[in-house]
């Protein structure tokens, strides 16, 4: 949600104070919830074209002590510029490996892979790839499994620095991910120059592009232009058979979304195993 603009208050006479006030209680919230580690994770799985699982993705839920269980989207933008997102974000990585340690426990479980997110701000940190890998060291894990997923959009804003970093997280044996692979502008001239090992083709070119012949063409010349780089494609936001079998004809290596299961918890995922 975006908060009132001073023009819109003035316009619309809406008072300011209330959203103020609003937004540094959530503030004060999310700091004492790094404190009370409210923050979660959720998996949501990714399979292959045989829909065997192959691994999840971890998105952050914050079990607020008063408001419930609450999705990014309540509080991701207020985190990021605040800068708590690199303390939950660090948070959220312990618990992602804490799960790879569990699962690389049994055969039956060690092959599974989790994609973690990461903002802008935790890698802007100076030291962020020492933090990181000193987080991943604690725990006996086998760094292969371990995906780090960047946006396109942070990679370009200092991409000498992003590079640099992208490259030392990878001689450690971290897998780089792509997310939202086609929403930024030059994705394709710069797919050469990033240590690239996976892209994430955009949930919003799935949405519809079974009835779109543009959208269509455009997914399939991606997914063959990553697979000329040798480069792993993941289509995100898969919800119904007809985008999953359009998807499997073009050779996507990955699929996620809602058609094969949500993100759920911990819980949910061990049961999910066992089907
Ligand atoms: P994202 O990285 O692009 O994650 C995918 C989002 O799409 C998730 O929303 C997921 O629940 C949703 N999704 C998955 N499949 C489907 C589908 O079939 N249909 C639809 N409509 N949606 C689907 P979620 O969990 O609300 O996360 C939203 C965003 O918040 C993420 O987008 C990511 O940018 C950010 N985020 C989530 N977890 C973290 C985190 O741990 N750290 C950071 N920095 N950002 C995070
Ligand atoms: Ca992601
Ligand atoms: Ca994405
Ligand atoms: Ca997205």
């Amino acid at each position: 949600a975006k908060s009132t603009s001073v023009s819109q208050a003035l316009i619309f006479g809406i008072d300011m104070k209330d959203e103020l006030t609003h937004s540094s209680q959530l503030l004060k919230d999310i700091r004492q919830s790094i404190v009370d580690q409210d923050f979660l994770i959720y998996l949501q799985p990714k399979l292959n074209r045989d829909e065997t699982l192959i691994g999840a993705e971890a998105l952050v839920r914050w079990q607020h002590p008063t408001r419930g269980l609450l999705n990014p989207a309540a509080f991701i933008d207020q985190a990021e510029e605040s800068n708590f997102i690199v303390k939950i974000g660090k948070q959220v990585l312990m618990q992602v490996c804490e799960q790879l340690s569990l699962w690389q426990r049994s055969s039956e479980t060690q092959h599974l892979t989790i994609s973690v997110n990461l903002s802008a701000k935790q890698i802007w940190q100076s030291q962020f790839v020492d933090d990181f890998m000193l987080t991943v060291n604690s725990f006996d894990i086998d760094k292969s499994k371990l995906i780090v997923e960047v946006t396109e959009t942070v990679l370009l804003q200092d991409i000498k620095d992003a590079t640099e970093k992208m490259n030392r997280l990878k001689s450690h044996g971290i897998t780089i991910s792509l997310d939202d692979f086609g929403t930024g502008y030059s994705s394709l001239n710069y797919l050469h120059r990033l240590p690239i090992d996976e892209i994430k083709i955009d949930r919003s070119f799935i949405n519809d592009f079974a009835e779109d012949e543009q959208v269509k063409l455009m997914v399939k010349s991606i997914v063959d232009l990553a697979n000329n780089f040798g480069v792993n494609v993941v289509a995100e936001g898969v919800e119904n058979i007809e985008q999953f079998d359009l998807l499997k004809e073009f050779n996507v290596d990955v699929y996620q979304g809602f058609f094969f299961s949500k993100p759920i918890s911990l819980i949910e995922f061990e049961r999910y195993l066992l089907t």
